[in-house]
């Protein structure tokens, strides 16, 4: 190519688009499967006891304190264990550390809208790989030649949650690529895929706070993996940023996971209200795949997403709406308290009666 302007030479990018953080307070927020529930109060407590002078230095770069507390609560080696500055950081890490060929690397076709963008920004190669009309996955189609693989368990945006058993097929008809489990909603019911990681040095399993500790603004993902694949992780993590947690985030971390009971109450909490959810929706009209996760991708048998999407907005009750092939009538509903819930029902029995 000759270049004539500097631009050519510029790594262009078509960025994620998040969900809207409106400015008020004043809606109720169900568009990016935040948590209803604040943090732990041990958090708030260490918070406060921080002594800023503290903030001089730079941070612990192993971020210990919180690569401990997760490595005793999910019982592994330390070395297993690798934290970042939210699951998309440490995802965007392992894009960059494990999908290095000219292969493809596959991802379902409806899934995190993220997986793409770091394949472009990365230039790797990828194939999405159609869910059935159910949105399950068919291991089969996982069962090729292939530069990596990401799956999200339960998916994002459908909550549909896939079997060990599913999982283990796609790892057993792969064990020359690194397969990645983004359990960013595992918490509210699935079962991990952690223990495999014994068995297959392969696997890496990917985590966040925000969504079932309720620390989305303090930006903490791990993936927990053998220590070989930690090992390749921290290599690159180290050639890009070698503080990328800040001292609050690892203190506060720390204590959001040693407060297991905390952790208990909240989430079975959610869980139950996402129950209480799936049963009024019902009644309202509303189909959904069977969701295992913080939100509920719901479509109505006889109004149009995008005209329920905009009239739950006007109401200043804000959901996530995909303008995009086969989720367009899709409303993606995110599981708040269950009086914010009840407020939700009540909209919408007046805008599908
Ligand atoms: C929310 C989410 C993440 C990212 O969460 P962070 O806030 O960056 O930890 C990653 N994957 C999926 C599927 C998610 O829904």
């Amino acid at each position: 190519m000759n270049y004539t302007t500097w631009e050519q030479r510029v790594r262009k990018v078509e960025p994620y688009t998040p969900g809207e953080q409106p400015k008020t307070d004043k809606v109720i927020k169900l568009n990016t499967n935040e948590n209803p529930f604040s943090p732990s109060p041990m958090v708030e407590k260490v918070i406060k006891e921080y002594n800023e002078d503290a903030l001089r230095l730079y941070p612990d770069t192993r971020a210990g304190l919180l690569v401990d507390a997760l490595a005793k609560r999910y019982g592994v080696d330390s070395d297993q264990v690798f934290v970042g500055v939210g699951s998309d950081d440490v995802i965007s890490q392992t894009f960059l550390t494990f999908f290095n060929s000219d292969k493809e690397i596959l991802f379902p076709d409806i899934t995190y809208s993220f997986y793409d963008v770091w394949a472009e920004l990365y230039r790797i190669p990828y194939r999405t790989v159609p869910l059935k009309d159910d949105f399950t996955i068919n291991p089969d189609d996982y069962k090729c030649d292939n530069g990596g693989i990401i799956i999200p368990n339960p998916n994002a945006p459908t909550g549909v949650l896939e079997s060990l058993d599913t999982i283990e097929e796609i790892l057993k008809a792969n064990p020359t690529s690194v397969v990645v489990i983004d359990e960013a909603y595992i918490d509210f019911g699935g079962t991990s895929c952690l223990p495999l990681i014994d068995k297959y040095e392969n696997l890496l399993v990917v985590q966040t706070f925000s969504k079932s500790r309720s620390m989305a603004g303090m930006r903490i993902g791990f993936a927990i993996g053998s220590k070989k694949l930690i090992k390749y992780l921290s290599d690159v993590k180290f050639s890009v940023n070698s503080y990328t947690m800040n001292p609050l985030s690892i203190i506060g971390g720390a204590a959001a996971v040693e407060d297991e009971e905390y952790f208990q109450k909240t989430t079975q909490e959610i869980i139950n209200t996402r129950e209480y959810s799936k049963k009024r929706l019902t009644e309202l009209g509303f189909t959904f795949p069977d969701s295992m996760s913080n939100f509920i991708f719901a479509s109505h048998k006889k109004v149009p997403a995008k005209e329920i999407f905009t009239k739950l907005k006007e109401q200043g009750i804000y959901v996530r709406y995909w303008d995009k092939p086969r989720i367009n009538n899709h409303l993606r509903i995110t599981i708040g308290t269950k009086e914010n819930m009840d407020k939700v029902f009540e909209k919408l029995a007046e805008i599908v009666g």
